[in-house]
């Protein structure tokens, strides 16, 4: 049976070599040509033995989710649509700014949480994502976005992904050792060597799960708030009738226990008429007095089916500046990638129905 090498962090590396009599040094170095490079050939890791390399090529793969469709929007965003097998996709958005650029990485294909606003929530859940097929996302954007430059042997100080959200489908928090092995790469200096705080895992709120994240690996956390009281919270987020904002909250302070100097990321998805009121953000800065946070409103993202309006940009104004003037930092995320419904809550990860988007450019075509 070949063994596929993405599934593997470092320690399961060192396994797999002592596994086939290999001294366990070698996996520092498969972890390096493997991520560091982005190379999928063993053939291409020069300083592997001969013999190695071949042991390596019968017993071994290197096995990333295939490319379907690779979208850039007017902004910059770019989307990869993955196919994951059995006709199921995923997807990956990589949003530029000036000083740095994050990936959204997907956990899930679906979701079993059923957020009511939220497309992912929407199809039903239908399995956790495998250790290669979360960190072959960050490979293929690190691999891609490097080939449009010319350096080719860049070191991950210069990589263009230098932010990890894992906002995109599915509940990280839900296929737990799967996604904390990849955090471990994403943070392995010898694989992608991003800092703690550079990585977040947003969780619309898996109290145990956020408990045993903080033991094991206290990347910077975002919780999907949504709602200042448990009555609307129930609606919006039905894991909250298991989970109260209570619990919640106090899984949040025993969170920075274990990271001191953090804060707490809420996310707030703007829905008009349903949580944008004046008096709610009043209550939620009561709700959050002793929680250092921030807060980032998310305007709500329409897809086919929904049946919430965005809240306008005057209401979502208002609201930031309750939250401000009780002074709490606030931002409003910016939609991104609109144009290639690549925007927080629309990825759907269709791969039957790849032509159903018009505007972008779709860079198959342009190369
Ligand atoms: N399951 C995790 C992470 C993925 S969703 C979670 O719920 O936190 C990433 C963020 O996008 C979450 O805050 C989610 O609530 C938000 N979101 C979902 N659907 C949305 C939509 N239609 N418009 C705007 N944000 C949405
Ligand atoms: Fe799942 Fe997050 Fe969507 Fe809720 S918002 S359904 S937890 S992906």
């Amino acid at each position: 049976m070949t063994i596929n090498l993405l599934n593997y962090d470092g320690k399961g590396l060192v396994d797999f070599c002592t596994g086939i009599g290999e001294k366990p040094f070698r996996a520092k170095q498969l972890l390096r040509w493997i991520h560091q490079y982005s190379t999928a050939d063993f053939d291409a890791m020069s300083d592997l033995a001969k013999g190695l390399r071949e042991k390596l090529a019968v017993q071994a793969v290197i096995e990333l989710p295939q490319i379907i469709t690779d979208y850039v929007a007017a902004d910059g965003t770019r989307k990869w649509l993955l196919a994951v097998g059995a006709g199921n996709g995923i997807e990956t958005v990589f949003i530029p700014e000036a000083n740095r650029g994050t990936l959204c990485v997907s956990s899930q294909v679906g979701c079993a949480l059923a957020c009511t606003f939220c497309s992912t929530g929407k199809q039903g859940f239908n399995r956790n994502l495998t250790v290669a097929e979360i960190i072959g996302q960050l490979w293929i954007a690190n691999k891609t976005l490097r080939s449009n430059v010319s350096d080719n042997t860049l070191a991950h100080a210069n990589r263009a992904v230098t932010n990890v959200v894992m906002m995109g489908m599915g509940e990280p928090l839900a296929n737990f050792d799967n996604v904390v092995t990849a955090l471990g790469l994403m943070l392995d200096d010898h694989a992608y060597g991003l800092s703690r705080r550079r990585v977040t895992v947003s969780t619309s709120g898996l109290v145990p799960a956020i408990d045993r994240l903080r033991e094991c690996c206290p990347v910077a956390l975002a919780i999907s708030l949504h709602a200042p009281n448990d009555a609307l919270r129930d609606q919006l987020v039905p894991i909250n009738k298991k989970y109260p904002i209570k619990e919640l909250l106090a899984a949040c302070q025993r969170y920075l226990l274990a990271a001191p100097r953090d804060f707490i990321t809420f996310e707030y998805v703007m829905l008009a008429g349903v949580n944008d009121s004046i008096a709610h953000a009043r209550e939620l800065v009561a709700l959050v007095h002793d929680t250092p946070c921030k807060f980032n409103l998310i305007p709500f993202n329409s897809f086919p089916g929904s049946d919430f309006k965005r809240s306008t940009a005057e209401t979502v104004r208002v609201f930031r500046d309750v939250l401000m003037q009780a002074g709490l930092v606030t931002t409003v995320r910016k939609t991104r990638g609109d144009d290639i419904a690549a925007a927080c809550g629309q990825l759907a990860g269709q791969v039957k129905d790849k032509t159903r988007r018009t505007a972008g450019v779709r860079i198959e075509a342009i190369q």
